[in-house]
Parts: structure tokens; sequence; C-alpha cells
């Protein structure tokens, strides 16, 4: 055994998040793409079945009531709230994350004044962002310009309205200071809309304590909802009352069975619904949330920095040094859940990774992603996955 295996067996004898992995579905390989479909939580399936079979097969229509169907958006983000640093009656869970983006920016820019005609929008972006950002100034009538995170407090102007931002780069997992950002943001007069789809489930967010304005996130990556579970929305509760949404369904109507010919909206984060809600995915999501009941996001945290540390350790122990480049930040405080590693052959690497059970994701065009999630990669798979790899590579 070399000492790294030994390491790894230390590390997991000593990790109090350890025994979590029990609770998932999860068979031998290496599973390093959480940050793309979390792994399936094992009391998740019964859960489902007893939704389909007995609060729709048998409660049917009384289940809107009875079995909490429509009260299950503010419910779940009451939930979700913790994870994110947030007050209970701030979230709504609904539709999918590109939706809560033109949503939230739209949203934000209607908060804005009228001279104010620009909006930020990262350039580093997961790509639904930028697009969705694209459209909503068009509809607004304001210019966008892409900045990178960091060109953003020079960027910032008395012109600017709204700044769109991923907490956490998708491609290149840097996680972006979201407290000095939003602080310059605010500085600026502007509101600031943030991306935790990398962030959430993974590492602290704090979005109550650093005055975040709007936030959007998906709960299928760290969350581990499902595939397509839907997506939540954060609107700060003092600018509820001026949240415009663009998407004003009946479900955001103060009245939603007093089918009004005219839009009155309901107060509270529940103006962020639309329509009739996916009862099914919501449900699941409700469920594997519940894996975070006696989980601290802080502990997560720690491992997954540790995760993320041990697993660079391992490549540069068994690679062959400029073999691959690691294009994640070094610092932790500008580090998220994943390691992503440049070669110009990663496409096909990847492809064999998989092959011999190391699943992680290739992103275009030479991108090797490796998604660490604490609750239930180990320090064993790491190491596994850092040994295969580098017999890929050699
Ligand atoms: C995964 C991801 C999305 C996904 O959006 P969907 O509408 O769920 O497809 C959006 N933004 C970021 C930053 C993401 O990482």
């Amino acid at each position: 055994m070399s000492e790294l295996t030994l390491r790894a067996e230390k590390l997991d004898a000593a990790d109090d998040l350890a025994p979590l992995r029990n609770r998932f579905v999860l068979d031998d390989v290496v599973y390093l793409d959480g940050n793309s479909l979390g792994a399936l939580p094992a009391h998740v399936p019964d859960r489902v079945a007893d939704v389909v079979r007995r609060q729709w097969g048998e409660l049917r229509i009384r289940s809107w009531d009875e079995s909490g169907w429509w009260t299950a958006p503010e419910r779940i983000g009451d939930r979700i709230a913790p994870l994110v640093g947030a007050a209970a009656g701030q979230i709504v869970v609904s539709d999918s994350t590109s939706v809560n983006v033109f949503k939230a920016l739209v949203a934000a820019v209607r908060m804005s004044h009228e001279t104010r005609t620009e909006i930020l929008v990262d350039a580093t972006t997961f790509p639904t962002d930028g697009y969705i950002a694209e459209s909503a100034a068009r509809m607004t009538g304001r210019t966008l310009r892409a900045v990178t995170p960091a060109e953003v407090p020079a960027a910032l102007s008395d012109r600017t309205a709204a700044v769109l931002l991923n907490h956490v780069d998708y491609r290149t997992g840097r996680l972006h200071d979201l407290p000095s950002l939003t602080a310059s943001i605010h500085e600026a007069g502007a509101l600031s809309v943030w991306d935790l789809c990398h962030s959430a489930g993974a590492l602290e967010v704090g979005l109550d304590r650093h005055g975040v304005d709007l936030a959007v996130g998906c709960t299928y990556k760290y969350l581990n909802g499902g595939p397509g579970s839907p997506a939540y929305l954060y609107v700060r509760r003092d600018l509820q009352p001026r949240f415009d949404s663009p998407l004003p369904g009946w479900n955001s109507h103060t009245d939603p069975f007093g089918m009004s010919p005219s839009y009155t909206p309901a107060p509270g984060a529940l103006r962020g619904r639309v329509g009739t809600p996916d009862i099914l995915s919501m449900l699941a999501l409700e469920a594997a949330l519940e894996i975070w009941d006696d989980v601290s996001i802080s502990a997560v945290r720690t491992k997954s920095l540790a995760l993320t540390d041990f697993f660079l350790r391992c490549v540069r122990a068994y690679t062959e040094p400029g073999r691959v480049e690691s294009v994640t930040p070094e610092r932790h405080a500008e580090r998220g859940s994943q390691i992503a590693l440049r070669c110009p052959d990663a496409g096909e690497v990847m492809r064999r990774l998989i092959s011999r059970g190391v699943v992680g994701d290739f992103r275009h065009p030479d991108v090797l992603r490796f998604g660490f999630t604490p609750l239930y990669v180990t320090f064993a798979d790491t190491e596994r996955a850092a040994r295969i790899l580098s017999e890929e590579l050699a």
C-alpha cells in the first residue's frame, strides 16, 4: 500500500460525515459528478412511490390540501434557506434555474431607476444565464455588458441597474468573493443577482449576512434533488414588496382561486411562483433534503476542501509534471467543491476514466471536471480517482 492509500484510510476513519455515504445509492464507481447530478438518497424512491400511489392515486385532488402540495414551494424553500444562510420566508422553489434567472434579473431591473441603463453579466457564466440576460436586457431596454467578476468593481457606475454573477465558476471551480462583490454593487446603487448552482450544498453562502438582493440556484447538483428537480429563487425580504415578476402566473396571485381577470401579487416570497408546481419532482427534492437535518454546511465545507486538497496532492504525486494543469485556484477562499484539470486530450481521457469506473465529466474544449460531494465522496475514492487518472494519462 502506498503512503497515500494509508493516508486516505486515516482521513476516512476520522471523518464524521463518512456514515452519510450509506444513505445514498452508490455502487462501486467513484462518483465525482455530483456537481452535475447529485446521487440518489436511498430513502427517496419509497417516498416518491408514496406520493404517486397514495397522495395522487388515492387522495387525488384532496392532496393539494391534505398532502401539502399547494404550499410545497414555500415550505421547501424554507428548508433550503438555512443551507444558503437565509431566514425563512424569502425562498420559493419552482421552475428551472434558467426561468428563475429571468424572473430575478428582470425584477431587479424593474426595481432600478430608469437612468440606470446597463446590466452587467458575468463573462464566464454558465451559458444559460448569459442568454437570458441578453433577452432580459432587450426586453427592459437596457444594454448588456459582459465582464469577468474581477472586472465588476471597475465596471460599476451610476448607470448600472443590476449585476448577474455565478458564485462558483462551473468550469474552473473558482469561488468568487460574494461579500465584497455584493458590497461594491451596493455602493454603486445597483442590485446583485447571484447564481448559486455550484455553491449551495457545498459551502456557506450567507445570503442574509451579506445583504444579497436576489439569488437563484438549482437543486439537482449538491442538493441531490434528482434530475430536473425544481430550482429556487431568493428575494430579500425588504425587496419583496417591489418584486414585480415578469411571469405573474396565477400561483403568485394574492387570491389564486378568486380567478380574477386582473393580477394582484401575493405578499412575500411566493410572488416568485408562476404556475402549478411540478409536485413529483418537488416532493422528491423535499425528501432528499432530509439528509441535511443532521449536517452542518460548515462541516461539509471543511471536508470539501480536505477532499480537493487531497485530490490535488494525489494527482501531483502520481502524474508526470506538466501532463495536466489545474485551473482551479489553490487558495481555499477561491475554491468551490470541484477540481478542473486541463489537458489537450481531455475528452478522450474522461471517456476512458468513465469506462474504468471514475465518473467525472468533460467540459469543452479541454477540461476534466471532478466534483466532490462531501456527503458521499470518500478519501479512498479520491485517491483511487487520482491513481486511475494518472494511469490513463501515462
Ligand atoms: C447547472 C447550472 C444551471 C442550470 O440551469 P437549468 O435551468 O437547471 O438547466 C444554471 N446556471 C448555472 C451556473 C449552473 O451551474
